[in-house]
């Protein structure tokens, strides 16, 4: 079969590899759609440190049962569509022992860790299928990385008497601003630029701040929207230092920070508030089966289809064009998605 790896620094290319094989308690999955992460974008810049290269990329994936092999479940039967959990756990580590096995230890991610989804076929166990037929083939691949936003959403406890501010409107973002608001909490989203402030609104957020206006006329704004008081939830979904700041400046005394942005860069911290607010202070890692549902109950209850966070569908044959495509229009990109 056909597979597209990233070979090097802004390099990736078709390659013939072996067709996979289902075994006992495994699901031979068609690919029909994956939806690119930032973390394949990063391994294609080079910027990845949890991938050896070359790699197959990819692990927010939509498709459907091509075959499965012994011992795998009647429901699992050919031709039903799904979604791909992308991640291990190894029920040993502190997380797995704890339940959390989102944040395994030595979690191997498809497309990070291990190959992934940019391929005709993918062999998984049975048990990281979660089968849906209802939605639209191309929004099964929106599951997982809204899921990782609604999974920091679940972090913060967020409940409808919240007022939770959303910095950042990538996906990620969307994510969290979706899954407060499918708590039926008052969202604020933070983000540069009408475009994405447009899609945040469109899915739920109450008001919307554009960070164009500098950090302290957005956290004034961030103090007028909430009675002087702050955030009782803020989601950073950035993952720059200014923002891992802010975040503890702009929520509300004995409320919750959530981090699931990557700060590349150490971030400074004046701790004082850490204390004098008596923050929790949460970080979010990945999502659980839960979380994946929740998104699947969010998608299948939306009025107008969910494509607003489809910036642009390549063919597969054409997959090779998606990672520089995104490295070109960065700024203008929220989601871009390959079809089979
Ligand atoms: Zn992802
Ligand atoms: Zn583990």
């Amino acid at each position: 079969m056909k597979a597209l790896m990233i070979e090097g620094e802004a390099t990736c290319a078709f390659h013939e590899v072996p067709d996979p094989k289902p075994g006992p308690g495994e699901v031979l999955f068609a690919v029909r759609h994956v939806a690119l992460c930032g973390s394949d974008l990063n391994t294609f810049k080079g910027l990845n440190p949890l991938v050896a290269l070359p790699r197959i990329p990819g692990h927010e994936i939509g498709g459907e049962i091509a075959a499965v092999g012994e011992g795998v479940p009647a429901e699992y039967a050919p031709g039903h569509r799904g979604i791909v959990v992308p991640y291990t756990s190894c029920g040993t580590c502190p997380s797995c022992r704890r339940g959390r096995v989102n944040a395994c230890q030595t979690n191997r991610t498809l497309g990070v860790q291990q190959d992934g989804g940019l391929a005709e076929w993918i062999v998984v166990p049975y048990g990281k299928i979660i089968l849906n037929d209802r939605l639209a083939p191309r929004h099964l691949a929106l599951v997982e990385p809204l899921s990782v936003g609604f999974h920091a959403v679940d972090r913060g406890r967020v409940t409808a008497e919240d007022t939770v501010v959303v910095l950042g409107c990538g996906m990620i973002g969307m994510g969290a601003i979706a899954g407060a608001v499918h708590r039926n909490a008052r969202v604020i989203a933070v983000d540069v630029g009408e475009a994405k402030i447009d899609i945040a609104r469109r899915h739920g957020a109450a008001e919307a701040v554009d960070a164009a206006m500098g950090t302290e006329a957005v956290n004034a704004r961030i103090l007028e929207l909430t009675n002087g008081e702050g955030a009782d939830v803020v989601v950073e979904a950035v993952g720059l230092p200014a923002t891992f700041t802010q975040a503890i400046d702009i929520v509300a005394f004995s409320g919750r920070v959530v981090y699931i942005g990557y700060a590349k860069e150490p971030v400074t911290y004046k701790t004082q508030f850490f204390n004098l607010k008596e923050l929790d202070i949460l970080g979010s890692r990945n999502a659980t089966i839960d979380d994946f549902r929740a998104v699947i109950d969010y998608l299948e209850g939306l009025e107008t289809p969910p494509d607003d966070l489809i910036t642009k569908v390549f063919p597969f044959a054409e997959a090779e064009k998606a990672l520089p495509y995104w490295v070109a229009e960065r700024a203008n990109v929220l989601k871009v998605l390959i079809e089979r």
